[in-house]
């Protein structure tokens, strides 16, 4: 993969490898943008550009080979899901001693390293800003230069702190980026000391195009249904499940059409009671819910008259027929009663009769 296979965000993507051909590539750096924007394949991309052994141009701008010994080991670093469970199960057999000093990095080279938010806070901690602390000042072994990539912008109060004294004063050597879904989450000390690019979310076609290239198994109706629900990024239009989507939805619609209809409530019932207890069934009412909201975010678009909002593309006559029947009021409670069964969940309330619940108190 080189920059020909990055989608979108051309102008900011070139603007990048100038700085590099230029020499004048800033050792900090916030790549802003939506989750699935590409703001990690982007950063390791870079981080290959300046440590290929054998780089390439395109287009005039500076390329890698994606061969070479640090392109590859770089690149193993791009399934960062899989890279980030592997480093959390051999944490997890670990003795209990080096458990609690063991946080989790992702360094599948040896100058380049990965900071995920650790879990189970899901913050970035002041032991791995340490980490990084402690290796910056070293001169690269097998690269030209350091890369170290912290994937999320949610820092305990403390690594914050860690960090801004990194971004000081860092090596001519180094290179720190700040991968944020949302920059303003970051201390205004960092911000200061940084470059903040942002990836704009892609317009639907773009994204539909590219889908009928690596999702050629998916008919156009579906394209443009993913495009949709991916919300113009790329890495979320490419990993979404649809089947599971689709079979959340069929239950969202049945949860909503039998509150605004007042149906016959046998199917409601015989629906809610697969959603169970454990793991499992906290996945299967997680996506049932987000499917319920964005639902309830077509059929607001609908009633403010913005139909070419509605993202469910595909079952636009089943909204519109809903969205009669119900008006503004109603959805403000819907959305409100969503947020009930979702602290109910965290409750462990028993999930079958929180979903009755939400549709019984919204009839009509
Ligand atoms: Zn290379």
């Amino acid at each position: 993969m080189a920059f020909s296979e990055f989608q979108g965000n051309v102008d900011t993507v070139n603007r990048l490898r100038e700085m590099l051909a230029r020499d004048r590539f800033p050792h900090a750096m916030i790549l802003a943008g939506p989750l699935g924007a590409g703001k990690y394949t982007l950063a390791l991309m870079l981080a290959r550009t300046m440590n290929c052994l054998d780089p390439k141009e395109s287009d005039g701008l500076p390329d890698y080979c994606g061969r070479c010994e640090n392109c590859r080991r770089i690149g193993q670093a791009e399934d960062l899901d899989a890279r980030f469970a592997e480093a959390v199960e051999a944490r997890e057999g670990m003795r209990d001693t080096d458990k609690r000093e063991t946080r989790i990095l992702v360094q599948t080279h040896p100058d380049v390293m990965v900071v995920p938010p650790d879990p189970p806070q899901m913050l970035v901690k002041v032991d791995q800003v340490r980490q990084v602390i402690q290796t910056v000042r070293y001169k690269p072994q097998e690269a030209r230069r350091r890369v170290f990539i912290f994937t999320d912008s949610a820092f305990m109060k403390e690594a914050a702190n860690a960090l801004l004294k990194v971004l000081e004063e860092p090596p001519d050597f180094a290179n720190i980026f700040l991968l944020a879904r949302n920059p303003g989450e970051l201390l205004p000390t960092i911000r200061s000391r940084c470059i903040t690019l942002t990836l704009s979310p892609l317009p639907a076609p773009e994204i539909e195009r590219y889908l009928a290239k690596s999702r050629p198994e998916w008919n156009e109706r579906q394209r443009q249904l993913v495009a949709r629900l991916s919300g113009g990024a790329v890495g979320r239009a490419r990993t979404l499940n649809l089947e599971e989507y689709m079979t959340a939805r069929k239950d969202a619609l049945l949860l909503l059409s039998t509150a605004v209809r007042s149906a016959e409530h046998s199917d409601l019932f015989h629906t809610t009671e697969t959603y169970r207890a454990g793991g499992e069934g906290k996945e299967k009412t997680d996506r049932l819910l987000a499917a319920v909201y964005g639902l309830l975010k077509d059929l607001m678009a609908l009633i403010s008259g913005a139909p070419e909002l509605v993202r469910n593309t595909d079952i636009t006559a089943e909204l519109k027929s809903l969205a009669a029947a119900v008006d503004f009021n109603w959805i403000a409670q819907a959305t409100q009663q969503l947020g009930h069964v979702q602290s109910g969940m965290r409750r462990n309330v028993l999930r079958p009769l929180s979903l009755d619940a939400f549709a019984l108190a919204l009839e009509r």
